[in-house]
């Protein structure tokens, strides 16, 4: 997924994040609907084994783990209280073009960090990896 594209920007909208939750295991009676998930912030994000991870389409944030009466709004700003999307005072369709500007610039800081933690596990994993080769190596020469 391109983390600056058109995919991303059209979750600023409601019904798009609410749309993602196919298979969501909350239903009515829970907290954590998909409406009040998708009100917060979150679209879903499923894996095969984790059907319960949402993620928020602003911070990144990636929650899992929810109970039926966990508060999507609640959450994220715990785990995630430095996103500027939950914190938003507005509705996005009272934005200006000037906070949605200063919105998006801080979504992109959001996005990447995210890119470039990624990048040093990666690093690092591959400098494992080498790490292990060279020992063996060593000792196939001994
Ligand atoms: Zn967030």
């Amino acid at each position: 997924m391109d983390a600056f594209g058109e995919e991303h920007t059209k979750m600023y909208i409601y019904e798009n994040r609410l749309k993602t939750y196919v298979g969501w295991p909350f239903e009515e009676g829970c907290v954590c609907t998909p409406e009040n998930m998708a009100k917060a912030g979150f679209i879903h994000t499923p894996t095969e084994n984790s059907p319960d991870i949402a993620m928020c389409f602003f911070c990144l944030k990636e929650l899992e783990g929810w109970e039926p009466e966990d508060d999507p709004e609640k959450e994220h700003k715990s785990h995630s209280p430095s996103c500027n999307f939950i914190c938003l005072k507005k509705g996005v369709t009272d934005l200006t073009v000037e906070d949605f500007i200063k919105l998006q610039k801080e979504k992109q800081k959001f996005h990447i960090k995210k890119a470039g933690k990624e990048d040093i596990t990666k690093f690092e994993e591959a400098a494992k990896r080498t790490r292990v080769e060279i020992i063996k190596t060593a000792k196939d020469e001994e």
